[in-house]
């Protein structure tokens, strides 16, 4: 086999053609490399630009502008950099308030809170599983009295749906509170047809390994003004003031990404149509192949956007089903497939226990029935058939 189009299995998992069916296991969501990233690299390594600097970063960094519409990006060394260099670039200061959907993983605000910001957990849509604008509009409202405002709001693509930013960029603007979009999952999705995340202040992005497109590791921080990305991309190196010495005003973070992850990025970021198509299309075969059974649920996509499905996810209501996520997601284990249960809302973790909130039952109930099934492009047909084959065997008895 090629392992460029295709991840090697783990070392312990069965050979290829050993007993035929004796198959690789089913990774949530594998790296799949799309070919000619080692030309890339050569090219890198060739130049001797391998640092956080030169024509790879600014090619990579380009080519995610054309990707995200916006006008400037800075290639970060993950998308919790970038999300941390938004934090700083919005100069959250200790008590600030920063709210967030609680559907979502727990670095859209691990920064802040490591900044000292308070984390605020407001609810999602249970049509789209992203931030409610409904019921943000009626906690800015009811926060503008006492002069409680959010230093920011935080939206959040999830799953590869893109969150109705533009109401959120309604609601927040008569308060002229900023809005930063944490499209980690985002990357490909699209809100009324432009790419998720555009119209935020700032967005971040991620490519880490399980990400949609990935540079094997990495991030991008991307706005339409190039204040904020000038004042990033200083703060990413170290905060070095314009001096033959090391001078420095602040302190800064060693957050720029390798031009060695960047030839990798640039060649995924290439094939980020294909991969959208294809995650599309493996969820399409799971709602297909499991339309049937009582109780089970696709993740909606909603009217507003298109979403890429990044992670398929389904919901299991163990009453009409019989079953239960738990079950399902045993079953796929047992199959060498696997699942994960969706995000854990941030308001229920151990460490955000005094955190305040607002709603958070669709969270919840999402979480008690969620579960996100193996979504990776690298997988097979066959493959897809076997998490659709396990899934259904949980509903016979
Ligand atoms: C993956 C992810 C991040 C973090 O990105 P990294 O590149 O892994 O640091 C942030 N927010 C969300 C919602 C994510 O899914």
């Amino acid at each position: 086999m090629n392992y460029l189009v295709s991840p090697r299995p783990p070392p312990t998992a069965p050979a290829f053609g050993a007993g035929a069916a004796a198959a690789r296991r089913i990774h949530l969501s594998a790296p799949h490399l799309a070919g000619d990233e080692i030309d890339h690299l050569r090219s890198v390594l060739d130049s001797g630009w391998v640092a956080p600097a030169g024509p790879a970063i600014a090619a990579f960094e380009a080519a995610v502008g054309a990707a995200t519409g916006f006008a400037h990006v800075l290639a970060t060394a993950s998308g919790t950099a970038a999300l941390h260099l938004a934090y700083r670039v919005l100069d959250i200061a200790p008590g600030d308030e920063v709210w967030a959907p609680g559907f979502t993983f727990i670095a859209t605000v691990a920064p802040a809170v490591q900044m000292g910001a308070v984390p605020r957990f407001l609810d999602v849509c249970p049509g789209s599983w992203t931030l409610d604008p409904d019921l943000l509009r009626a906690e800015l409202r009811a926060a503008a009295r006492p002069g409680r405002l959010p230093r920011v709001v935080v939206a959040v693509d999830i799953y590869g749906q893109a969150s109705e930013l533009d109401a959120i960029l309604a609601a927040c603007g008569r308060y002229d509170v900023p809005v930063l979009s944490d499209s980690a999952e985002g990357l490909g999705a699209t809100l009324r047809g432009r790419p998720a995340g555009r119209g935020a202040r700032l967005a971040a992005y991620s490519f880490n390994g399980n990400k949609i497109v990935t540079a094997g590791g990495g991030g991008a921080l991307a706005s339409d003004d190039p204040v904020l990305v000038a004042r990033a991309r200083h703060l990413a190196a170290h905060a070095k003031d314009p001096a033959a010495h090391y001078q420095h005003s602040t302190t800064g973070h060693a957050y720029g990404m390798s031009s060695v992850l960047a030839a990798v990025g640039l060649a995924q970021v290439a094939v980020l149509a294909g991969r959208v198509a294809a995650r599309r299309a493996i969820f399409a075969r799971y709602a297909a192949g499991l339309a049937d059974l009582p109780g089970l649920s696709p993740m909606p996509e909603a009217p507003w956007g298109r979403a890429t499905h990044w992670l398929s996810a389904i919901l299991v209501d163990p009453v009409r089903a019989g079953t239960t996520r738990d079950r399902v997601r045993a079953a796929l284990e047992a199959a060498g497939a696997e699942s994960r249960p969706v995000w854990k809302p941030l308001s229920d973790q151990p460490v955000f226990r005094d955190a305040p909130s607002a709603g958070g039952a669709v969270a919840r109930a999402l979480f008690a029935q969620g579960l996100c099934l193996p979504s990776g492009t690298g997988m097979t047909v066959a493959e897809q058939d076997r998490v659709i084959a396990a899934t259904r065997a949980c509903w016979r008895g």
